[in-house]
Formats: C-alpha cells, sequence, structure tokens
C-alpha cells in the first residue's frame, strides 16, 4: 500500500535492466538473428525510454543500438542511463540518416525480425528496400510475452494505481445521486485521480446511466442521471506509465427486481471467475467460469464481449480472457475480470477488478466493495 498523494520514490524500483538480454536469448526460436523494435511500448518497457520516435536494434551479441532523432537524443541517453540498460543511443536528424543508420547497425544480420503488428504496410516495403539480400522475418509476441508478467516494480506501479482510482471513488462517490450528469461524475473521478497523484486517466472514463447503460463503452453526456438507474462508473489511473482498470455498478435508488437480478448476477460471475484465476489456468477457463454463470441463469446472448484483458503499460493487452484466447496464466500476470450483461431499455451492469496473479491464485488490486450497494470499502492493507 502506498501513501496517497503518490509519492514514486517510494515504490519498489522498475528492473529495466535484464529485459533486453532476455528477449535477445529468445531470437533463435523466433527464426531471426536481430530483431528490430519499432512498437513504443515495447521500447519503453525494454529501455525506459518515453519517447515518441525511436527504433531498437536488438542484435546479439553485439550492444543494443536505439536510434531516434534530434528532439530526443539527450533525454534518450539519460532513461537509458538511469535505467542501467547498456545500450547505445544513435541520433539521426533525418528519416534517411537514421534508416542508413540501421543499415549500417545491421550488416552482416541476415534474418531480422519486425513486429508484425507494428509494422505498416508502407514500413515493411521501405525495410525491403533498404535491407537488400536480408530475410525481413514476421514475428509476434517476442516482446510482448515477457511483458505480460510484471516484475516488482511493475506491480508496485499497477497497485498504486488501483489505489489512486479506490480512494478517488471514495471521495466523489457521495456526488453520484439524482440530477448529476454523467459527464460531470466522469470529470470529478478524473480530477479526483490527479489530485490523488495519477498522471492521468487510464482511458477515458465511462459513466453510463439509465439506457446508456446497455452501450457497454458509452461515452459520458449531459444527460441528468435519474431516480431507479443503473449506473456502469468504469475508470482507472495512470501512474508512471501503468494503467489501473475497475468497473462499479451503482443504483440510484430503488430498481426493477430485473435490474437487482441482474446485478446480483453479474456480481457473482466475477467473484467466480476471479476466484478461477491462477497460474496454469487457460485463459479460456477464466471466460467459461463467469460466462457459464451468466448463460445458466440466461442471460448468456446479453455478455456481449470477453472476459478481461492484460493491464500494464497499455491499459488492454496480452494475457486476454476470452471465447478464443489462447495461453494460460502464469506469476506475475496482471489482469481484469469483468463480465457484463446489457439489455437495451433496461440498462446494464458490468463488474470489474484488476487482479495479480500469484502462486496463492489471483490477489484483487482494486479494493472498492462489490457488495450492494458498492461502496468503497476502507483500504485495509
Ligand atoms: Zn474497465
Ligand atoms: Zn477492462
Amino acid at each position: 500500500m502506498t501513501g496517497l498523494p503518490l509519492d514514486l520514490e517510494a515504490l519498489a524500483p522498475l528492473e529495466i535492466a535484464g529485459r533486453i538480454g532476455r528477449v535477445a536469448a529468445g531470437l533463435d526460436a523466433a527464426g531471426c538473428d536481430a530483431l528490430l523494435v519499432t512498437d513504443l511500448t515495447n521500447v519503453r518497457w525494454l529501455t525506459g525510454f518515453t519517447g515518441s520516435a525511436g527504433r531498437l536494434l536488438i542484435r546479439p551479441p553485439g550492444t543494443p543500438v536505439l536510434v531516434t532523432d534530434g528532439r530526443y537524443t539527450g533525454q534518450a541517453r539519460r532513461q537509458l542511463a538511469e535505467a542501467g540498460v547498456e545500450a547505445d543511443v544513435v541520433e539521426g536528424r533525418t528519416r534517411e540518416a537514421q534508416r542508413d543508420a540501421l543499415v549500417q547497425l545491421a550488416s552482416g544480420r541476415v534474418r531480422i525480425g519486425l513486429e508484425a503488428g507494428a509494422v505498416t504496410w508502407g514500413a515493411q516495403r521501405d525495410y525491403a528496400e533498404v535491407f537488400p539480400g536480408v530475410e525481413l522475418v514476421a514475428t509476434t509476441g517476442v516482446v510482448e510475452t515477457h511483458r505480460a508478467l510484471k516484475d516488482a516494480g511493475e506491480v508496485a506501479r499497477i497497485e498504486a494505481a488501483c489505489d489512486v482510482a479506490d480512494a478517488a471513488l471514495a471521495e466523489v462517490l457521495h456526488l453520484l445521486s439524482e440530477g448529476t450528469s454523467e459527464a460531470a461524475f466522469a470529470l470529478a473521478l478524473e480530477v479526483a485521480m490527479r489530485h490523488l497523484g495519477a498522471e492521468g486517466a487510464s482511458f477515458t472514463t465511462i459513466v453510463a446511466a439509465g439506457p446508456h447503460a446497455a452501450d457497454p463503452h458509452h461515452r459520458p453526456t449531459h444527460r441528468p442521471i435519474a431516480g431507479g438507474d443503473l449506473v456502469i462508473c468504469d475508470f482507472g489511473a495512470l501512474v508512471d506509465g501503468y494503467h489501473s482498470d475497475m468497473t462499479r455498478t451503482f443504483t440510484i435508488g430503488p430498481v426493477s427486481a430485473e435490474q437487482e437480478a441482474m446485478l446480483e448476477l453479474v456480481t457473482a460471475a466475477q467473484r467466480t471467475g476471479a476466484a478461477a484465476v491462477e497460474p496454469g489456468v487457460a485463459t479460456t477457463a477464466v471466460d467459461a467460469a463467469c460466462r457459464d454463470v451468466i448463460t445458466d441463469a440466461g442471460f448468456g446472448e446479453e455478455f456481449v464481449h470477453g472476459t478481461g484483458h492484460g493491464v500494464g503499460l497499455l491499459i488492454h493487452e496480452d494475457p486476454f480472457l476470452g471465447l478464443t484466447s489462447t495461453g494460460t496464466l502464469a506469476e506475475g500476470h496482471v489482469l481484469t475480470v469483468e463480465p457484463g450483461v446489457y439489455r437495451a431499455g433496461v440498462g446494464g451492469v458490468r463488474v470489474e477488478d484488476t487482479l495479480l496473479v500469484t502462486s496463492a491464485g489471483g490477489r484483487v488490486l482494486t479494493k472498492t466493495s462489490k457488495d450492494h450497494p458498492c461502496l468503497p470499502s476502507p483500504r485495509t492493507t
């Protein structure tokens, strides 16, 4: 538990320095002798560099090189040094100079891996032109597989982001009442998170009341919240680049028996799904644990999305938990469990926690009570 407002210095440090080595060790298996990392989230995770332009060439046993432009040379050198990352920084002031530097740095390599999910068709054609005689290998998940496993510093940041979201909700929940607009409550949540030390919201805060709650990703409007509404609040905080993600559904005064049943059903499904989280379990099994509860109650058609997703430097990342997802959970994964049901004209319910996969099962990081009514519980750890 971190003190709020947040003190980043008090958190466990990120262990960035060993990451390039772990990825480099897997390049043979990925069918390449070098990897050009162009996904900026992966560049950040591997080096600590947070700029908006930079390509990292991993070329074992040679020194890795980050090629960037004049806006970021100083920042890159400083951030890599702070992270203890042994990599060179090369500046190219024009696109052509950066390209020439990459070609020279990759000389002698015969199979260069590109990140298939991050390289546009145009960029792939350019690389094919500037690396003649080199086989370009489309790779998937070479960095992401490692990035999905969080170290202590990453867990500390996600946990702090969860704490900020819990505390912000506790602070502003009294504003959630008849007459308040969705947009006003969303703004109050976001302002409270910033005051508590977040660098921003994890994503555009969702406050969806009454009929709007039937849309899973409704954008807040100025519609006044009314008695009898179900109100879905889905939000998170951003701390040092790491996200949190939580949804609670509130009721405004008495609601119908149908709405009450939806609320109880989704809460039960969420608890069942969270209880299924443990190392070695297939992602589809957690999805099924949630989904079966909802399907058995006759709401299967109204659970229109996957059960959850990994959370880290991105709000949605590996591992994904859905009907057709692949892979199994491992210690160090951080993920959400977030079933929902949505019924036009009635509203919707979603309940979501962020959890850390530990040897003892899923540890819930978002602490706001799920009991009905969902009032924030005192933070106990
Ligand atoms: Zn969410
Ligand atoms: Zn989510």
